[in-house]
């Protein structure tokens, strides 16, 4: 076995672990980024698809009142971001434009007016009284959860946001409405995800509302923070699984990795994990663990199921004027979000052709989905919504990822009670990433905000050799 030494380790290069690694590169720790596919970014790049398709990984937008931007800054990297400023619901075939606050409160009016114009007197009525008080609790509701931080109602006890929602109606159009803004912003459905869990994540992102894109793929943002890697005297290899984190006396002191068909182990003073906390204990030994940081791990990683389809068109399939939006469906099977993202950036798709970005959720967010079955319900609503489909459009790829797979659409759901530290039992192992962020900031922020406080703690911790 081989040896090589080096101040940190991250084992993978998703926004969290190449976040890190560029951070500290760029402090002076002699930094080596591991992945174990044979491309950076894992959630956050871009793959080529018929030869000439760039679709995203996983996530599409970035939001920029989120730490990406921090990141970027600090790291001065350059990075070419086009805004995405319009948002489409598509409500019973009808297409409604809503931008900035109070989407609910405009989105239930809609409904309102939609069974008056029918003539539903009785259904217009029986909307009118409850859309206004649930407005109105809900705003509460909300209020609550940013005023009083770790304190959790009595009278939320037990109470998921579908029973939440019953209190004030049983009104089909309503339930579709919160189950949409439960999977979009809390990765959970309506029926599982308790309703105090869905009022703090409202409250902590009410600000992140404007959201942006790569025009030429999320894979450039990730290769710049490769090259600050680079810049400062780092590695980034791609093809290299880390195999085994070195524990010694209760401390990381290195990785054990394969790398060109050879076993080598790396020395270094910290190390990093980008992967999933119970990917990170295996690697590093369950007995090196407490019991506590096993329990929390065992009980609070939710993975979020989700099957994403990549379509390519010969023509608009929906969005026709070119609006750069992102659709969502109200009350359809399993499809919610519908992504035209040529509509914004051209570049990702050859010249005057279309790429949809669809993504379906699984009727359980707790349960392993059955992937064919669900498929089957996506696609009913892929030809439903978009009767030109068949005729001009073409299936690039169905992409299931079911509650086992190490790329889910989140590790756990992104409210307050699902998430666990960055430092680990292990002294000098850490971890980024999707399952470590800070409570309620989604997504790629989040992943960014875990390796600014890693390479913080670092820091101030230990001295790079250089
Ligand atoms: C369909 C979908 C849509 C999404 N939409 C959005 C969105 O619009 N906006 C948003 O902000 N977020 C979105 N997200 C979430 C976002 O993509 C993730 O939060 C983020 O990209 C995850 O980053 P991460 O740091 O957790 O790393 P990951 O993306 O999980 O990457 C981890 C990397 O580590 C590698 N790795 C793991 N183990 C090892 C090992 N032992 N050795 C070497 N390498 C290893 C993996 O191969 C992988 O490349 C979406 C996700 C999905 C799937």
């Amino acid at each position: 076995m081989t040896n090589g030494k080096y101040d940190v380790v991250v084992m993978g290069s998703g926004m969290g672990g190449l976040c890190a690694g560029a951070l500290l590169a760029k402090a002076g720790y002699k930094t080596l980024v591991l992945e174990k596919r044979g491309q950076i970014g894992g959630r956050f790049s871009t793959e080529v698809l018929d030869g000439a398709y760039r679709f995203p990984t996983g996530a599409v937008y970035l939001h920029m009142s989120g730490y990406v931007p921090e990141i970027i800054k600090e790291l001065g990297l350059k990075v070419e971001l086009r805004e995405v400023p319009e948002y489409v619901c598509r409500i019973e075939g009808k297409e409604y434009e809503l931008t900035g606050r109070g989407r609910f409160r405009k989105l239930l009016d809609i409904m309102e007016k939609n069974h008056s114009e029918r003539g539903d007197r009785a259904a217009s009525f029986a909307m009118k009284v409850p859309a206004e008080k649930i407005m109105n609790d809900f705003r509460d509701e909300v209020m609550y959860t940013v005023n009083h931080p770790g304190k959790k109602k009595a009278s939320l006890y037990n109470t998921t946001v579908r029973d939440w929602m019953l209190r004030y109606t049983d009104n089909p159009f309503v339930h579709d409405l919160f189950d949409t803004y439960c999977t979009g912003f809390a990765m959970a459905r309506a029926h599982e995800l308790q309703a105090s869990e869905l009022f703090f994540v409202m409250g902590r992102t009410a600000g992140m509302t404007d959201v942006w894109m790569v025009p030429h793929g999320n894979i450039t943002v990730m290769q710049e923070l490769e090259k600050v890697v680079k810049t400062y005297g780092g590695d980034v290899w791609i093809n290299t699984p880390a195999k085994k984190v070195v524990v010694k006396n209760g401390v990381a002191t290195g990785v054990i990795i394969e790398k060109d068909g050879k076993e080598m182990e790396i020395s270094s003073k910290a190390v990093i994990s980008n992967g999933p906390p119970r990917h990170t204990v295996n690697l590093a030994g369950e007995e090196n663990y407490t019991g506590e940081y096993l329990r929390a791990m065992r009980t609070k990683m939710r993975p979020h199921p989700c099957i994403f389809f990549a379509i390519a068109a010969d023509k608009p399939l929906c969005l026709e004027k070119g609006q750069k939006a992102g659709l969502n469906l109200i009350g359809s099977r399993r499809i919610q979000a519908v992504l035209p993202v040529t509509n914004v950036c051209p570049e990702l798709a050859p010249p005057g052709q279309q790429l949809i970005y669809i993504i379906g959720e699984p009727r359980s967010t707790i349960e392993p989905m059955d992937e064919e079955y669900e498929i089957e319900q996506c696609m009913l609503d892929i030809k439903e919504h978009f009767p030109d489909f068949e005729k001009h459009g073409k299936m690039l790829k169905i992409d299931p990822r079911n509650l086992d797979h190490d790329l889910p659409e989140s590790h756990g759901w992104e409210t307050k009670s699902y998430f666990l530290p960055v430092t680990t039992p292990v002294r000098n192992l850490y971890s980024v990433g999707e399952a470590v962020t800070e409570p309620g900031i989604i997504g790629t922020s989040g992943c960014a905000g875990s390796a600014m406080k890693v390479a913080g703690i670092i820091q101030r911790t230990l001295k790079p050799s250089r």
